[in-house]
Formats: structure tokens, sequence, C-alpha cells
């Protein structure tokens, strides 16, 4: 059997990127940036004043309660038109362009109008570019603001919007196709009946493909039947990406492998010596790997795990991100905690911040099983357990994948 580690990258070898597509930045959201965008403008572009007050010449100021005379007022949008001088000053609002001469603006509230021609300055001195943003300060033209593989949110948004880019070239988003299988499956708008379930799995993985900004085709409940399931192949074939639920063990009725390599899928591999999630299935649909095909395991609690480790991880590169959306980080157990078996093992466990710069604890939850999605929901992020039998003892350091 192979290692996640080993798995992961058999993943990541079929997975590209997407083509790009040219999008209006108002639909871009949650995109990834396909190219570098460089900046057309310098911003600011003129040395701006960052405060409404006075420009003067620091050099006048000879102490306290200095009169000076108004040349004129300027506020944003307005170019000024008088150079100041040893004796006069510019009012000048916020955003509004530093009129030549002056090296500083002193702020209204240290000011005291006269009269409309005439202000006393009550500062005795000030630094020389005080309050003042020189031109190009934020970025200058030809500046590369923002790399390819960047997810867009609303501060890419408003830069790119800085930028003059209302079209803007992004990767396309990957299509996934879900098929949750199993007879013993109902909607979950139904009442079970003997013997039945209610399809968690399908709506489940719906969300976490969309919570990695993937677009999601649920394709519904496929009964355990060779040419059914044939048929929800086949046309999840149309998508980037094929996620099956269920029947990937060694069960009479696990059918979705032999499915799969009938409907001309290749198979990667089979069973990841990991706990929960063992029976993963994964394979491409063609030589160049045109739909990546993952048959989970119906556990929900398996499903949830191998979603995590491997196809998020896929999604990411198909759509062309070059951070992960998935997080590893070090945690202090917040208790003991003894583990036994012979898979490394990923344990739902809850996660919190630690006060006074201590670091942060993990808490491994009561977990009964892979079917236990109910003790999950306080989950919010994975423990790596090193296969054995040992106990860990409370505030020894242990990896998580926080989720
Ligand atoms: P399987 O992998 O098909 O052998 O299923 C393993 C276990 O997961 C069985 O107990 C199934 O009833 C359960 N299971 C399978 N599919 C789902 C699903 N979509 N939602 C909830 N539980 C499921
Ligand atoms: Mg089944």
């Amino acid at each position: 059997m192979i290692s996640v580690d080993e798995a992961l990258r058999h993943v990541l070898d079929h997975s590209f990127p997407l083509a790009s597509t040219s999008l209006e930045l108002s639909t871009a959201l949650g995109c990834t940036l396909a190219a570098d965008v460089t900046s057309d403008i310098d911003s600011p572009p003129h040395d701006k004043s960052l405060v409404d007050g006075y420009a003067l010449r620091t050099s006048d100021l000879g102490g306290a309660n200095t009169q000076f005379k108004v040349l004129e007022e300027v506020t944003a949008g307005e170019m000024p038109s008088c150079k100041v001088t040893s004796d006069s000053v510019t009012r000048i609002m916020t955003g509004a362009a530093i009129p030549e001469g002056a090296d500083a603006v002193v702020m209204l509230e240290e000011t005291a109008a006269r009269d409309a021609g005439t202000v006393l300055i009550r500062r005795s001195a000030l630094p020389a570019g005080s309050n003042i943003m020189r031109r190009g300060t934020s970025l200058c033209r030809g500046d590369t603001v923002l790399q390819a593989g960047v997810t867009i949110r609303p501060l890419e948004v408003g830069l790119l919007s800085e930028v003059g880019r209302s079209q803007v070239l992004v990767q396309e988003v990957p299509r996934v196709a879900i098929v949750a299988t199993g007879n013993e499956l109902v909607p979950s708008d139904h009442r079970p009946e003997s013997g039945q379930i209610r399809n968690s799995n399908g709506p489940m993985l719906t969300a976490l493909v969309r919570s990695s900004g993937a677009r999601a085709v649920d394709l519904g409940i496929g009964r355990d039947d060779h040419d059914i399931l044939a048929q929800l192949v086949t046309e999840g074939l149309q998508s980037d990406v094929l996620i099956l639920s269920g029947g990937v063990s060694a069960g009479v009725l696990d059918l979705v492998p032999d499915v799969l390599k009938a409907t001309g899928v290749k198979q990667v591999f089979h069973k990841v010596n990991l706990k929960p999630g063992k029976p993963l299935w994964f394979g491409v649909s063609s030589p160049q790997g045109q739909t990546l095909v993952f048959g989970l395991p119906g556990n929900p609690v398996s499903g949830f795990v191998c979603f995590e480790l491997f196809v998020r991880p896929a999604l990411d590169r198909l759509a062309g991100r070059t951070a992960s959306t998935a997080v590893r980080r070090r945690f202090r157990l917040a208790c003991d905690h003894t583990h036994r078996g012979a898979r490394p093992t990923y344990h739902p466990a809850a996660w919190e911040e630690s006060v006074d710069d201590q670091p942060a604890t993990a808490k491994p939850l009561a977990w009964r099983g892979s079917a236990d999605l109910r003790s999950l929901t306080a989950c919010n992020c994975l423990l790596v357990l090193p296969s054995g039998d040992y106990t860990l003892g409370a505030g020894q350091w242990v990896d998580g994948l926080v989720i």
C-alpha cells in the first residue's frame, strides 16, 4: 500500500492548471489570476496631502503663531496654480496635490484662520515631508503589483481597479461532478425506511468543492448497478474532476473500480496507508489526465479526510493557485492521547489559539469511527499521528492540518 505522501505526489503529477479566460473584474471574485498584472500609473499620481491643512515651507516656521498669507485653496481633484513662498501658504484638502515650493502640510487643527486671506500657524516647527505622500510611494508605472496564481479577494479587486483592469485574465474554475453510490441511500429530504440512510456525502462533497472555489455538479445518487454507474461515470467524465463516494472497498456491491475500468478510466492507485480513508481510488480518464477521478470511501469521515488530503490540493493545482488552501501547522496537545494502529491516522481535533503568546493547542475529539459525522462538526483540524501504539502526553507537539 502506498503512503499518503506518495499518493499525493501521484495526484499532483496528474493535476495541471486549466486554460485561462478573460473575465470582467466584477465577476472575478475568488478566481485565480492567470497572468502577472503591472501598473499603468503612479500612485499617488502626484505628491499629495494626507490631511486637511496648509501647505508651507518648513524653513519659514520661526516660532509658534507665525502668520502667513493664504494664496489659494486646493481640494482633491484640483491642481494648485501658485508657488508657496516664504510668507505664504496654500489651504489644501486631503488628497490634493502639494503646490510647488511647499515641503510639508500642517494640520487644520494646528492653525487658526484670521480672515479669508491670512492664517496663524500654531506649530513652531515641523519636519520636512510631514503629511505628504510622495508620488509613486504606493506603486509606480510598470511595477508588477499582483502575480499569477494569487486568488482574487476583495482587496485584489480594489487594487486591480486602481490599476485600471476592468477585464482580468483568470484560470478557468474547475468543474467537479459528484456521484454518491449506494443502494441504501435516499436523498436528504426523504425519510429513510428500514435499512436506508440519507445521502450525507453528496451534499457535503458539493459544499467542500464549493469551499475550494470550484464549481460542483451534483449528479445525485447512483444505485450499485454496473450499467447505472457506468452511465453516471460517462456523464461525470465531461467535467474536469469526477468524485464518486462509496463502492471502492471489498464488498460484493463495491463496483466502482470495475465500472471505472470499463468506462476507460486508468487506475493510478487504489488503497492508501492511512486511517480513515484506506480504500481511496484514484485514476485519470486519459493518459493526459483529462478528468481526474477520485473514488472516495463511503464512510463520511473517510470521504472528508480524503477530500482534504488529496482532492483539495488537486483542485488548487487545476485552479492555478500558487498557495494551497490547506494549511499545516503544529500544535501542543491539550490532553494525553493514546494512539493504537498500524496506519498513520488523521485524527479529528479542535484547535484554538492560546493566550499570552503560548503555542496553539489541539484537543483530539472522541471519535466514534468513520461513520461519526456528528463528532466531526466540532473539528477544525486533523492531527497527523504516525502509526504505532503509543501515548502522547499533554503539551507534546503534534502536526495538524487546519480545515
Ligand atoms: P461503502 O464505501 O460504499 O462500502 O460505504 C461505507 C459506509 O458508508 C456504509 O456504511 C455506507 O452506508 C456509508 N455511506 C456510503 N455512502 C454514503 C453517503 N453518500 N452518505 C452517508 N453514508 C454513506
Ligand atoms: Mg456502498
